[in-house]
């Protein structure tokens, strides 16, 4: 096909705002190509890209060098096309005006091509390294050069990333569906196209192998499947009518979606919205590569940042502050990440897509050697409400937004790229900060891991309450804690241990070292939670529940001027609780 034909077709799509329209010039252009494999460059080209995003690859020229461009095959001075550029707005009716009146004379053009537009755009994007630019630039004015001024006015847009036709990839699927016969087969189509999200081979399959071929369309390891979403509900009895009862419940971790293929020895991670990212998780492909045990296969999981000398997650804020860094393997040291694993929908070879939810879940148990970086995401089969119930104060007192439920019964295959009731999110949603700090009293104490083994690194922490001159836990904390305060937190607990829980004490979770009250600390937390683990308020606001402090740290003020008796009291959360229900769009039980 003549690139000129293309860009009438562009031309006409920019001119229509109606959706069938587009579609009934879209199938047209679809017939009007000349080969599969033109037709890849054409959906390609129509979406203002080469590639399938995924691949990360760009054509890396800015406005700048476009007008280098311009002015090299145009003969005018770049100043003049940059001031001209001002005015207008726009690239490509610059490139359109310039070209028009080029001063160079025009004998031996020779006619542009997609083929030719899309291999020459193609070079610039592969055209890297040193000298670079200057390569750049002068491929881009070989096809101005040759361009009639409507063609430099599309070849400019793309170019510079600002085509815009008002296309989507699937407006093209439903174009490509009536090319084969019917606006019907759409949904065939989109199947395929949420396996292999690459609009341009789905192209190529359409029309070099018609419907059929497009049935077969497989998963490809290397390639990103468009991710399964959940619906959401509001509370665990809505979860329950929802999936009949037939349901797991999995924490929802708060932290990146990662979908992970491992092909042998090769990694790739692909984000949420399919961006290739696996060069900003190096430890990530080690730990995979380490302790996936399966030759090839697809998992799907979220990286939290966590603190490996605690196990303690760690809020999605600090797995920001990694990705915003350059220096990356610093980033490591400084802000771990820990797998937890969901799902997984391909295994040695097969495609679990339409396997039902359990079996999948029992082959990724199978595949995921357990470590502190890397875990299966921790999952219930709740028998009733009240334990659905229970999980979820659990998700949020570790640090989680609360639960993804996935339903069980036999329909429950993985919808590749839509939201549904397959998957159901139900999630705490919490703007309340917690601005007072809080001055809690050391009762117990954990061992920590790794370079923190046999230090004493995470401490169970209380409030008291007067009534009943006792002190109940509100959380575990082990956050905070620089070396030296961990040294001196040893040294000052050390006397204080007793093998046995004080007589004073109210908990229902045993640490390591149980701990006289004495010792009082000052601590932050985001909020205030229902918890079904600590005893402070303990079937006060609702029953066989407390209160807990989420992402509790430590302020790095030891208050030795207070006596434990004068910690925070159980009252004074309760009241904190209350007011911050106010400004909280709580989850009602
Ligand atoms: P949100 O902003 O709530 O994360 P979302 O649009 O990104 O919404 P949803 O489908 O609504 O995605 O919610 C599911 C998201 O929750 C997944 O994209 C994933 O990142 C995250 N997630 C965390 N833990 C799990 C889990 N155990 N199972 C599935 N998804 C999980």
């Amino acid at each position: 096909m003549k690139f000129l034909t293309l860009a009438k077709y562009f031309q006409r799509l920019e001119e229509t705002s109606a959706r069938l329209e587009m579609i009934q010039i879209l199938t047209n252009l679809f017939v009007e190509a000349a080969s599969p494999a033109e037709a890849r460059m054409i959906a390609y080209l129509t979406l203002g890209e080469l590639h399938p995003p995924y691949t990360g690859l760009e054509l890396g020229m800015s406005e700048k060098l476009i007008i280098r461009s311009i002015a090299m095959a145009s003969g005018y001075d770049s100043k003049a096309i940059e001031k001209r550029l001002g005015e207008v707005g726009d690239i490509g009716k610059v490139a359109e005006e310039f070209i028009g009146k080029r001063k160079q004379a025009t004998l031996f053009t020779q006619e542009l091509t997609v083929e030719r537009v899309y291999k020459t755009l193609d070079k610039i994007a592969r055209t890297a390294g040193e000298g670079s630019v200057d390569d750049k630039v002068k491929l881009l004015a070989s096809l101005f050069v040759d361009a009639k001024p409507i063609e430099a006015r599309y070849i400019a847009r793309i170019v510079d990333g600002a085509l815009r036709l008002g296309v989507a990839d699937m407006t093209l699927l439903e174009a490509l569906a009536s090319r084969l016969g019917s606006r019907e087969y759409k949904s065939v189509l989109e199947e395929a196209y949420n396996v292999v999200p690459d609009i341009g081979y789905i192209a190529e399959v359409a029309l070099d192998k018609g419907l059929d071929g497009i049935k077969e369309i497989d998963i490809q390891l290397g390639i990103p499947i468009r991710p399964m979403l959940a619906e959401r509900v509001k509370s665990p009895e809505e979860a329950w009518e929802k999936t009949h009862g037939m349901l797991a419940a999995d924490f929802k971790y708060d932290g990146e979606r990662m979908q992970i293929h491992k092909d042998h020895d090769k990694v790739h991670i692909f984000s949420r919205r399919l961006e290739n990212i696996t060069y900003q998780f190096p430890d990530v492909v080690e730990i995979v590569k380490k302790h996936v045990k399966a030759d090839t296969a697809i998992i799907e999981g979220e990286a939290v940042a966590f603190n490996p000398e605690t196990g303690e997650l760690r809020p999605f804020q600090e797995l920001m502050r990694r990705k915003r860094k350059h220096d990356i393997h610093r980033m490591i040291e400084e802000i771990p990440v820990t797998l937890r694993v969901f799902d997984v929908v391909y295994h040695d070879g097969k495609n679990l897509l339409k396997t039902p939810f359990p079996e999948r879940r029992k082959i990724l148990e199978e595949i995921i050697e357990e470590d502190d970086y890397i875990k299966p995401s921790e999952l219930i089969y709740p028998k009733e409400i009240k334990e659905l119930w229970e999980f979820f104060m659990l998700a949020i007192e570790n640090g989680c937004e609360g639960l993804v439920i996935k339903y069980t019964g036999p329909e429950s295959v993985y919808q590749a790229g839509a939201r549904g009731w397959l998957w159901i999110k139900l999630k705490r949603d919490y703007r309340a900060e917690l601005t007072d700090t809080l001055d809690l009293v050391v009762v117990g104490a954990f061992y920590g891991r790794g370079r923190k083994g046999g230090l004493l690194s995470s401490f169970l922490m209380a409030v008291y309450d007067k009534e009943e001159d006792v002190f109940k836990t509100v959380c575990k904390v082990g956050t905070g804690f620089k070396d030296e305060d961990l040294t001196q937190m040893n040294e000052t607990l050390k006397p204080l241990i007793v093998d046995h829980k004080p007589a004073r004490v109210v908990a229902k979770i045993e640490p390591d070292k149980w701990i006289e009250p004495q010792v009082v600390l000052e601590i932050t937390a985001a909020e205030i939670t229902l918890s079904p683990i600590h005893t402070c308020a303990y079937n006060e606001v609702q029953e066989d529940v407390g209160l807990a402090l989420r992402f509790p740290r430590f302020t790095g003020r030891y208050r030795f001027d207070k006596a434990p008796e004068d910690a925070t009291t159980e009252d004074e959360i309760v009241e904190m609780y209350k007011r911050q229900r106010h400004t909280v769009e709580d989850v009602n039980p």
